[in-house]
């Protein structure tokens, strides 16, 4: 009776044995991507998950619905790009309207994202992460090995127009963009646009075991500082993975990320679950529980929820520990399309 009384008082809110309260969940609906982001996948040899390893959409509302009664307030669903795979738009539209969601949102490359801007708005998605770590055309072919900079540009202008909150994500990699971190914080001068630098992470799919970061978050932010000599820190959301500044006279804002140097795990409010319906208490562990299975054998919601729970409490403090613990031992060498960012 007690374990049962427990088991209810917590399905309420979904904490972990930190003391932390998780109400965010990253979903990624495909590996597949229409770019070869070199920092995220290889350009050849990739193999791709079939249909079947993939969690089908019903399975998807239905790992929603219950996080969102265990108190899930927020979803962004990225990917792979999420936009490569069939009848996106029919999925976003069905999350949208679960009960007792606050805030769906999305994480874009862009490249297919400008004609569905009105419909995006339409289902009440306000905010859009939009990837971009180059103004410049060559540039963005070399890191990408796709020609897409004008559709990408669409995008932001889509977005824009139609007064969506933007949030433009860049990855400062050594000797590839670092020249870009200026033009890029200049578009916040004119646009209400937040631009975030990320430090890169060594989830390129490939073997890559950074040892040490060249362009981490203070090597950034001096670089800009240089530059705009009256940047001015400014109080950071709740929750908040960057590092926010303001520079006086500009309508868009600058944050970095410290996404290697994992400053930000104290306060870590979310989760995430890959396309083959894999659970990740943090970014850096390498799945914990196989949510798709269960489902696919036939477990009850109050099963998974118990299930949801038990692996909550046993999550890592932080990244650093969450590495450690990585059952194959291995360096990191998954691709950030199976994670989500
Ligand atoms: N395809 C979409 C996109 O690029 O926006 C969504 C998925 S992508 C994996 C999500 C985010 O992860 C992107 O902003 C991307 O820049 C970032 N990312 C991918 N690989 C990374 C890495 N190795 N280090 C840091 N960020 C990375
Ligand atoms: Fe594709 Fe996004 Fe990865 Fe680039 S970062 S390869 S756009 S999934």
């Amino acid at each position: 009776m007690k374990l049962i009384a427990f088991l209810e008082k917590k399905q309420q809110v979904l904490t972990d044995n930190h003391g932390r309260t998780i109400n965010y969940l990253r979903l990624a609906v495909t590996d597949r991507c229409n770019l070869r982001c070199f920092y995220c996948m290889p350009e050849e040899g990739l193999e791709w998950l079939s249909r079947k390893e993939l969690m089908t959409y019903e399975e998807m509302l239905r790992i929603c619905s219950l996080l969102i009664n265990m108190g899930v307030t927020k979803i962004r669903i990225t990917g792979g790009e999420p936009f490569v795979r069939k009848d996106m738009m029919k999925l976003l539209t069905a999350i949208s309207r679960l009960n007792g969601l606050q805030q769906l949102t999305i994480t874009t490359n862009g490249v297919l994202t400008a004609p569905l801007v009105p419909e995006l708005k339409k289902i009440g998605i306000s905010s859009v992460n939009l990837s971009l770590d180059t103004l410049d055309r060559n540039r963005f072919f070399s890191i990408t090995k796709r020609d897409e900079l004008p559709n990408v540009m669409a995008t932001l202008e889509a977005l824009l127009q139609h007064g969506m909150e933007v949030k433009l994500n860049a990855v400062v990699m050594d000797g590839r963009n670092t020249q870009d971190i200026l033009p890029l914080v200049q578009l916040t001068k004119d646009q209400p646009i937040s631009v975030r630098f990320i430090e890169e992470m060594p989830f390129n799919g490939g073997d890559a075991h950074y040892s040490k970061l060249n362009w981490d978050y203070l090597k950034i932010l001096d670089t800009i500082r240089q530059a705009y000599p009256n940047i001015q820190k400014v109080k950071d959301e709740a929750f908040s993975t960057s590092y926010n500044y303001h520079i006086p006279g500009h309508q868009g804002s600058v944050g970095i990320i410290a996404a290697y140097t994992r400053t930000f795990c104290s306060s870590c409010n979310r989760i995430r679950i890959t396309p083959q319906g894999i659970l990740k208490t943090c970014l850096y562990d390498n799945g914990v529980l196989n949510i798709k299975e269960l489902m696919r054998n036939g477990l009850t919601d109050e099963a998974i929820s118990t299930d949801l729970l038990y692996a909550m409490h046993h999550r890592a403090k932080d990244g650093w520990e969450a590495e450690n613990k990585r059952k194959t031992n291995a360096p990191v060498h998954e691709s950030m399309a199976t994670i989500g960012g």
